[in-house]
């Protein structure tokens, strides 16, 4: 296969710059799979060995829906460990300066005031481990998740392995069914099998990409 352009994806010029400006020239096979159909609106399952560039693949998309329509609480990324979540919010925010995206990282070990606070403040995205997004929900939550447009589960297999459980059944009941939902991990198989147990498969077409 030729090697794709970013620009085929139906990215925005401003996205293509910043791309650029941190040294992504061309996109990765899951990239270039699966944001031409998170675009469109597609709910998608996307599965690549670690290092493929799932983030960007996951963040772009939803970063140039948030550019046309911010509303509240935009993004929603649910993440295994406190380090994927800082990283991932790294992302966002590298990309998602020229819109003063606004990123809240929410996990244990910090100040839960302090999280609440820059919560209330209607962040644009938001990066959590589901123990400390739960913990939130179940206490004074300053916030609401009623509106968000995006559902990711990063290392989705990891995040339905069992441990992540409950706290997950007490953020998805937080949630607009009318969404969409990204799943991106390593494997694809088990995680599948789990998210029709946890997630009420809602609506739309599911996009399924698994790397060769
Ligand atoms: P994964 O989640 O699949 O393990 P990451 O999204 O963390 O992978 O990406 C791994 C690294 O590759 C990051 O440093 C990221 O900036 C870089 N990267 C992502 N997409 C591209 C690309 N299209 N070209 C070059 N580097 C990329
Ligand atoms: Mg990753």
């Amino acid at each position: 296969m030729a090697e794709q352009s970013f620009q085929d994806l139906k990215l925005d010029s401003w996205i293509l710059k910043q791309c650029t400006a941190i040294g992504v020239k061309h996109p990765t096979s899951i990239q270039a799979s699966c944001i031409p159909k998170i675009l469109a609106g597609k709910d998608c399952i996307g599965a690549a060995k670690t290092g493929s560039g799932k983030t960007l693949a996951f963040a772009l998309p939803i970063i140039q829906k948030l550019s046309e329509d911010p509303y509240g609480i935009f993004g929603l990324i649910l993440t295994p460990t406190r380090e994927l979540a800082f990283q991932i919010a790294d992302q966002f925010a590298v990309i998602g300066k020229p819109i003063n995206l606004k990123i809240c990282v929410i996990v244990g070990g910090m100040d839960m005031v302090e999280q609440g606070i820059q919560l209330s403040k209607r962040p644009h995205i938001v990066v959590a481990t589901p123990g400390r997004l739960a913990d939130h929900l179940e206490s004074c939550n300053t916030f609401s998740l009623s509106k968000i447009q995006f559902l990711v589960l990063d290392e989705a297999d990891r995040l339905l392995s069992g441990q992540f459980d409950d706290h997950i059944k007490t953020i998805f009941k937080v949630l607009p069914r009318q969404r969409q939902n990204l799943f991106f991990s390593a494997t694809i198989t088990d995680a599948l099998e789990k998210l029709k147990e946890v997630v009420e498969v809602t609506k739309t077409e599911v996009f399924m990409y698994e790397a060769p």
